[in-house]
């Protein structure tokens, strides 16, 4: 126990259960402790860090933009929010973009659009339908739009309006959509319950649905986007277009930005509808902008889909070796190991120890989400960490 875990005992809001490590610096897929232990970073600042960290287009921007303009009211323009709004909707499905600070926020401000929408095309209609093992975020409404009873249990009453039905489940939507229903919102790939990956065909028969019934179909790419599936955007690897998409996590390559996009005929918010002191503001768009640009000049999708491959393959080699691992899942670089029994809480201070930094996404299943720029010796270096770490565990 080092004297910084003691500080945050005394002073720090006790809600999260963290690891026993004091991270201090990181570079590319590799972070150091303050001891100068070095870990490969399989949780990449949580699927934030899809350029590793601290690259250098991000360092450098942050620099120069921090000692030239960092913050004005949005009541003015600014040059790298407009150059992030342009690169985002040119190089996806959508016309329109605004500006948060996180994924939570993102899903509100849609959730906005969507009774907007439905107050202007669907007679008032409010509800939005979302999936049981989703997850869109910690504020009140969001936790509503969560469909995992234990991040609701203790919150109630909630805000009204959320449906929460099964995932990958058309008929538990066509059920739930009633007159009062304005929009469905899903992740393409269900990440924080439990890398769900969307059986085949769910995603058009859900947008199906949506066309014939007049509502919005929005997707939560906070965790899917910016290439971690293996396409820049989640939708792509669907082959399915959303009405609105929402995005964070990865879009600022650690810096918090997030952002809800929408098509022309879904962009129905107005002067005075909606705002953000912070959002959109010019040090964090200047990040978001030169991540951004990086990761389409450079195909960094694309190295996302092989190296998912490789280091998926890596995890079914384990899998054949391990009778205790059950599952391997997952798409691009958001990938999970499921075992036999409850043992992600032992498996990831053992690995922590090999020098691997993991997510526990489940009691029996962990997360594995580098950063996409991770080389293929360190995704072997990673696996072997990993078998190691398993090994004192089972
Ligand atoms: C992490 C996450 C959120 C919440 O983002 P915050 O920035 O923590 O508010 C919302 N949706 C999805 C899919 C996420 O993975």
């Amino acid at each position: 126990m080092t004297s910084w875990q003691e500080i945050e005992r005394k002073y720090y809001m006790q809600t999260v259960r963290r690891q026993p490590v004091t991270i201090v610096r990181g570079q590319g897929t590799r972070v150091w402790d303050e001891n100068g232990k070095e870990y490969l970073d399989f949780t990449a600042g949580w699927a934030v860090n899809n350029l590793g960290h601290c690259h250098p287009a991000i360092v450098d921007a942050i620099r120069a933009q921090a000692a030239t303009l960092m913050q004005t009211s949005n009541q003015f323009y600014t040059v790298p929010q407009l150059q992030l709004a342009r690169v985002l909707v040119e190089n996806s499905c959508m016309d329109r973009v605004f500006f948060c600070n996180s994924g939570a926020e993102a899903n509100e401000g849609a959730v906005k659009l969507a009774r907007k929408y439905g107050r202007l095309h669907r007679n008032g209609a409010y509800e939005v339908i979302t999936a049981l093992n989703s997850f869109h975020g910690r504020t009140l409404a969001m936790v509503a739009a969560t469909g995992q009873p234990h991040y609701q249990e203790n919150w109630k009453p909630l805000p009204q309006g959320f449906v929460n039905v099964e995932y990958n489940d058309l008929a538990a939507i066509r059920s739930a959509t009633t007159d009062k229903t304005c929009a469905v919102l899903l992740e393409p790939l269900q990440g924080e319950g439990g890398v769900n990956v969307p059986a085949e065909g769910y995603l058009k028969a859900v947008r199906q649905w949506c066309d014939q019934q007049g509502l919005l179909l929005m997707f939560d790419e906070v965790q899917t986007g910016m290439g971690r599936l293996g396409t820049l955007f989640g939708y792509q690897s669907f082959d399915v277009e959303p009405d609105v998409m929402t995005l964070a996590k990865g879009l600022g390559g650690g810096v918090p930005v997030g952002a809800f996009l929408a098509k022309q005929q879904a962009a129905v918010l107005e002067p005075g509808d909606h705002g953000s002191t912070f959002g959109g503001n010019a040090l964090t768009c200047a990040a978001a902008y030169a991540s951004a640009q990086f990761i389409i000049d450079n195909d960094v999708p694309a190295r996302a889909k092989t190296m998912g491959a490789y280091l998926k393959k890596g995890l079914e080699g384990l899998k054949a070796r391990h009778s205790y691992i059950t599952d391997v899942r997952g798409m691009g670089l958001l990938l999970a190991l499921e075992f036999k029994a409850e043992i992600s809480a032992k498996v990831l201070p053992a690995c922590n120890q090999e020098g691997l930094l993991l997510n526990a996404v489940r009691p029996n299943a962990i997360r594995l989400m580098p950063p996409l720029t991770i080389s293929k010796e360190e995704v072997d270096q990673g696996l072997e960490r990993l078998e190691r770490g398993l090994g004192k565990v089972v």
